[in-house]
This record gives C-alpha cells, structure tokens and sequence, in this order.
C-alpha cells in the first residue's frame, strides 16, 4: 500500500460549498499537509439532475478563498485522473461486469445489483468512533449500477477511493451507516480498505443539525457578512478538533502543525457564532494595514461611502486608528465611516442632546480649542482637562458633545486621537456645522 497519505475531498456539486462541506474540506486538506501527503478534490457529480458545472466552480472557489489548495483534481488534472465521477463510467462498468461474471452481482434489466452474503461480520476501527461491527444479513443487497447506466454513490466511492490510493477516508458522520456497505464492496472486490475517520456532527447552538434555520449555511454567505478567511479558517479548525490545550486562536502554518486526527472528538461540535466574531477579531486585528484595507473597501463602497475621495495612505491609516474595532470586516467599515465622511454623522446626530447652556459653555471651549497652537493628542488632552479643571467641569461634558460631533457614535477610538487623524480644518468643519463653535 501507498506509504503516502493520500486523502480526497469528494463533494457533490448540488449546491455552494456549506459550512459541513467547507469543515470536512478543511479537515482533509490539513491531514494531508500535516502528512506532507496529498489532497484530491473528486467530484462526485452522479445525480445528474442536480449537479452543475457552476456549483463545481462555487464549490472550488469557496475552498480557494478559505485557503485550501489541493494536489489533484478535476481543474488541474493529475496521475489518477479523470476526477469527475460522470468521467469515469466506464471504470465502474468494468468492475460491476467482473462481480456479475463471477457471480457475486446480478441483473435485473440494465441495473447491477451486489448480491449481500449473510453471515460476514463487517468491522471498521474508525479513527474518531473506534470499533464499530455490523452483521451482513442486517444489510440489504447493494444496487451498484442503476438503470440509468449510473453507479450508486456506495459503489462508485468505493471504486474511486481504492483506484485513487485513498489511504484516509475522512468525511461527515453522517456516512458511518454507508461504511459497512462499502467495506462489503471492497471485500468482494479483494481490495484493501482505507482507514476511516468520520468527523463529529455539527450542531447549532440549540444543539438541533446545523441548517439555514440557523442563519447563513454557505461559506460565501459568511464571507460576504465580513468574516474573513483565516478567521473562518480558525473556527472551523477547532469545531471538533483541539490542539490539546487552551490555545483557540492560531495561524494555519500552526494549525497544520499540530493537527491531529488522533484528537478529533466524536461529541458533536456546537457552531457557536459569539465564538466565531470573537476568532475573526482576533485575526482582523493581527492582518497588515493593506491588507485589512483590501478587506474593509468593498463594505465602505457598499454602503456609498466616496472612498476615491481618499488616498490609500489615509484609508490605510483610518483602520490602523480604528485598532482591533469590529468583529468583522463590515463592523470596521461601519466603525470607521465618520473617517470616510462627514456625512454619516449629519445622519445620525443632530445635537438635540445640547440645551443653551451648554451651547454655551461649548462655544468658549471650543473656540479656545481650536485656536491650540501645537494641534498634537498631547497638548489637546492637558488643555481640556485644565479648562475643565479651572471651571470646575467634568470633562466628560465637553468631550461627548465633541465625540458625537465629530463621529456621530458613542464609542469610537479616543477622541483626540481622531481629532489629531481628521485634521483642525475638518474638525473645525464639523463643529461648525452643530454651531458648537
Ligand atoms: N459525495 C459525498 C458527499 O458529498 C461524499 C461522501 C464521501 O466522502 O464518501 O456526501
């Protein structure tokens, strides 16, 4: 048998890539890189009905935005190709023959149906659930070929993974009921079995199998929410699976490193959303500037904030003040708009808070304010407190009004920090237009 691991993603092109496809993807993809062995992405495109060219394109670029690569595979071709199932016709038509010659397999019309001898014990030490053993007679006779001409997906997987050298079948939990079948099929072909490693279920956070009840099901709906690859990349990671200690966030080059099948818990694993925002944060905050920018833009753009009125240098600039802020890329694009423009914060304040009083106490500070020779965080931040002081004010009162003029929210990075970022000029714009000065 192969030394090399050989382990093979093998989805069925009905739909985008979910996140039970992306995780049985990832888990695959990081076996076969902590190996330093080989990920075949397989099609299995048999239901004809239902597969499509566009969800076989979907399904690739999901796997590429979440940073999985693989060896061989339908796009890029390899030693054991063809890797479409709708390809390979012929190769499961030869080995259906050769069970009907031998007598071990029947016709009834054009379909080719394997006939299940009773009394076999088939057992299976899967990697994550252990031993398990089913008698034959429990098992009905297997249809290999339809009498459409198409193999069955528990025979044509059977035929693949052995002519591909899968050495590791790792898939959803939901195929251990499909595992005995498949082992009778081996057996009867005199082939070797692959090692088998099901992967927990995944459930939502009422503990129900995770579905669109649950929110957004494709991987694409999670990027298109602001989630980005290596924090979706992360959370999937230890769904499932841990490093062994509490280390939750990490790199992939880590994560290939220390992965290990031999950890993969068969509790199901509870898709906790807190948990996700909370890794992807982790992730934004750590990327370069550029990069974080690349990321935020298309939200600002989808908003109608005018970008192109800024150069990158002060976009670029704008995130790095925003600092670790919002959980996604969408949160930091909303929680710095007020750097972008002025007038989401004319939309979402209108100083009614502000009675004459203090209208007038404002007017005085701020004209002193804006009239600071050395406009630096510094010299702003002593002059206000000392103003305050002299006044015997709470300097709270002066800079909430200011906060709210200049960003329109209530929480932002400190005030005088994007006092210094947006300029006097702007500053003073902003101020003036809610006659605070
Ligand atoms: N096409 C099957 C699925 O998407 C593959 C199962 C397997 O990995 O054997 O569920």
């Amino acid at each position: 048998m192969n030394e090399q691991v050989r382990v093979r993603f093998a989805p069925s092109p009905t739909g985008a890539l979910h996140i039970g496809g992306g995780h049985t993807a990832l888990f695959n993809w990081l076996w076969a890189r902590h190996n330093k062995g080989r990920l075949i992405l397989r099609i299995e495109d048999t239901d004809r009905l239902r597969s499509t060219k566009e969800y076989e394109d979907t399904i690739m670029a999901g796997m590429k935005w979440l940073g999985l690569d693989w060896d061989e595979g339908p796009d890029i071709g390899g030693e054991y190709g063809p890797y479409r199932q709708s390809e390979r016709l012929e190769l499961y038509h030869k080995y259906a023959q050769q069970l009907v010659d031998e007598g071990k397999a029947y016709m009834e019309g054009p379909a080719i149906i394997y006939r299940v001898p009773h009394g076999k014990k088939l057992v299976f030490d899967d990697v994550v659930y252990g031993h398990i053993e089913v008698m034959s007679e429990t098992l009905k006779d297997i249809v290999l070929i339809k009498s459409d001409g198409m193999p069955t997906y528990n025979y044509a997987v059977v035929v693949d993974d052995h002519c591909m050298d899968i050495t590791y079948v790792i898939r959803g939990e939901d195929h251990i009921s499909n595992t005995p079948k498949q082992i009778l099929v081996y057996d009867a072909l005199g082939w070797e079995v692959p090692k088998f490693a099901h992967l927990p279920m995944i459930l939502g956070k009422d503990k129900k199998k995770l579905s669109k009840r649950h929110g957004a099901t494709s991987v694409y709906e999670y990027r298109d929410q602001g989630f980005i690859p290596e924090g979706i990349f992360n959370f999937l990671a230890i769904l499932g699976w841990s490093a062994g200690d509490e280390k939750e966030v990490f790199s992939r080059e880590e994560a290939v490193e220390l992965f290990d099948l031999s950890r993969v818990t068969k509790k199901a694993a509870v898709f906790d959303t807190d948990k996700l925002h909370y890794i992807n944060q982790e992730h934004l905050k750590t990327m370069e500037p550029y990069e974080r920018l690349d990321l935020v833009e298309p939200f600002w753009r989808e908003t109608g904030l005018p970008v192109d009125d800024h150069s990158r240098e002060y976009l670029a600039a704008a995130l790095t003040l925003l600092g670790g802020r919002g959980r996604t890329t969408r949160e930091a694009a909303h929680y710095s708009d007020y750097l972008i423009t002025f007038d989401v914060v004319k939309e979402r304040y209108d100083a009614s808070d502000v009675d004459e009083d203090n209208r007038k106490i404002l007017n005085l500070f701020f004209a002193e304010f804006l009239g600071l020779e050395n406009w630096s965080i510094e010299e702003m931040e002593d002059f206000t407190r000392n103003w305050a002081k002299e006044r015997e004010l709470k300097v709270k009162n002066l800079l909430m009004p200011m906060r709210w003029a200049i960003t329109g929210v209530k929480v932002s990075p400190g005030i005088f920090e994007v006092a210094d970022f947006l300029g006097k000029d702007e500053v003073k714009r902003r101020l003036e237009f809610y006659n605070f000065i």
